[in-house]
Formats: structure tokens, sequence, C-alpha cells
């Protein structure tokens, strides 16, 4: 395909993203993402073999939200590795929305997965004394390729003087032994991960690098283990979208994470990154916009991982 006809198929994505905008509504729980202007809508495209495609708000800064716990749950197997982890966090779909305490809280002793606030803040509490924020954040700007990605301080403290939330789930984490270091700096870690800022160019990069093998194209170099990377991809097919991601993985079957701030990175391996940015959420918090546009390109461009596997396999296909 040339780049006039993925020019086209993008256009259509975007006019089908724009038809789903109204019918979501921009996260207020954290008073300041309500200021988000609920029409922006971005798709950026980095391929494998260096071509971008760019459509609407595509540099539009906005806050990474949970697409930081990869970042951290990346930082945290090669920090500590996967058997650490594994042991206090399960990696198996919640079925629950993404701040939800009444699994662990009445049956079980582990969150189901590092993709959920409670998975999340498990993890990060293993970095605690491991790493700081600084380190985090020069290492979060070197898989997005973004080196202006930092602090949004009016969104962390928006959502720091609105924590009641996951401040409950911590302590229950702490009540039940998973969290063993303190609660508040783990809270704070945390927050502040979700609270830097990306744009749909630099959620693109980090889909490319994970894409990548963990490799920085425009470097050649190696940011993160095979199997780390492995890891992550699967986690975010199986749990990238909260209590949707069953159904996300069907109709687009593309590894993705979304974000409450309104991002999503989609992940096609060996091949491209997906960066998407749209404040207006569904009711499960995710990107509305998101769904449409990446079912779209998944159809046309032939993405979704069983088809993309036949494709390749049809390529290598003696004749
Ligand atoms: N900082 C947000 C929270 O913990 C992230 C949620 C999300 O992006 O889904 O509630």
């Amino acid at each position: 395909m040339d780049r006039k006809e993925i020019n086209a198929i993008l256009e259509e994505a975007i006019a089908l993203g724009k038809e789903a905008i109204p019918n979501g509504e921009v996260a207020s729980y954290i008073p300041e993402l309500s200021k988000a202007d609920k029409n922006h809508l971005g798709l950026s495209i980095y391929t494998k073999d260096g071509r971008r495609y760019n459509m609407g708000d595509t540099d539009v800064r906005f806050t990474i939200q949970s697409i930081s716990k990869i970042i951290t749950l990346a930082v945290a197997l090669e920090a500590c590795g996967p058997e650490e982890i594994f042991a206090k966090v399960d990696v198996e779909p919640s079925g629950e929305a993404f701040n939800s305490l009444i699994d662990l809280d009445t049956t079980s002793n582990k969150p189901k997965n590092p993709m959920i606030n409670s998975g999340a803040l498990t993890v990060t509490s293993l970095l605690l004394n491991k790493t700081t924020f600084s380190e985090m954040r020069v290492f979060a700007r070197k898989l997005c390729q973004d080196p202006e990605m930092d602090l949004d301080k009016a969104v962390f403290n928006s959502e720091r003087a609105n924590i009641s939330r996951n401040r409950a789930i911590a302590y229950l984490l702490e009540s039940k032994g998973i969290i063993e270091s303190d609660v508040e700096d783990t809270l704070d870690l945390y927050t502040k991960m979700c609270s830097l800022t990306v744009t749909a160019n630099s959620l693109a990069n980090l889909g490319l690098t994970l894409a990548n093998d963990g490799i920085d194209l425009s470097t050649g170099t190696r940011l993160l283990k095979t199997e780390t990377v492995h890891m992550i991809k699967t986690i975010m097919l199986t749990c990238g979208m909260y209590d949707s991601s069953g159904e996300f993985a069907v109709h687009v079957g593309v590894p993705t994470k979304s974000g409450v701030g309104g991002g999503l990175v989609s992940t096609v391996d060996k091949e491209m990154g997906i960066g998407i940015f749209s404040p207006s959420l569904d009711e499960k918090g995710n990107c509305i916009a998101g769904r449409p546009v990446l079912e779209h390109l998944s159809k046309e461009l032939k993405l979704h991982i069983f088809e993309w596997q036949s494709r390749i396999v049809d390529q290598v296909k003696p004749v």
C-alpha cells in the first residue's frame, strides 16, 4: 500500500472516531482532567521502516495516566524479575472496573493483574527502594522518544487531592501484606507516573519500541529485554482495556493500553506503533473514539493478531 492509500484509510478512521466522540465524556473524577477539550482527536502511526503518518491533534500534550502502568511494569520486571512481581500480582483479566477493590477485599490476596490500579500500586511499591521518579522519567522519555515528557503538576496535584479511592486500595493492599513499602510514597510515585505528559506521537513511538522487541528504532539501542517485551504485549492484549479487554481483543486484536487522559497505545508486532489521543471516554474509562479508529485500521490494514500472523505465514509459504 502506498502513502496515499494509507492516508485515505486513516482519514476514514478519524471520521469514524469523530462520530463516536459525542457519546463519551471526559474524565472528571480527577477535576483537572475535566478541562480537556472533548473534541480533540489525534492519530499517529510509526512504522518499522521509519514512516510516520499523523492525522489530527497529534502534538497536543495530555497525561499518560494508566498507560504508565506498562512502563512501570517493564521497569519492575527488569529490576525485580518476573518471579518477584508475579508472586504478588496475577496476570488474569479482571472483568472489573480499573479502580475496583471488591475482588481483592472479598476473595483474593493478589491483585488480578498489573493493568488495574490495585496491581499497578503493588508493582509500584516493589520499585520504591530500587529507583526514583526522576530515573523513571528518564527511562520513560527514552521508551517514548519524547524528551519533553514531564510531570503535569496541575494534574498531579488534582489527583493527589482526590485520591481517596486509590488510597483505600493501597491501604487494603497493605492490610493484606501485599504492599510492604510506605503506602503514601507508593501513591506518590504511582500518581507521578500517571501525571507524565505525552502526545499521540510519543505513544506511537512507545508502541513501535514494543513492536520492535524493545529496541529504539532511531538509535538501535536495546531498552528492554525480549522476555519483558513479550510479557508486556501479552498483558496488554489480555488486560490492557480493563473490563473491555476480551471484547477489544476479538474485534480489534491488537495489544493496546488505555489511560483516562484519553490516550491509547497499540503495538503491532514487528510492524508499527499506533498512538491515539481523544479525551472523550466510554463508561469503562477507555477513549471512546479509539475503538472505531482501531477497528477500522485493524480491518483495512489487516492488523488483527491472527490475521497478521497468517499474512506473515503466507509471505514465507514456498511457491
Ligand atoms: N491515575 C488514574 C487513576 O489511578 C489512572 C486511571 C486510568 O488511566 O485508567 O485513577
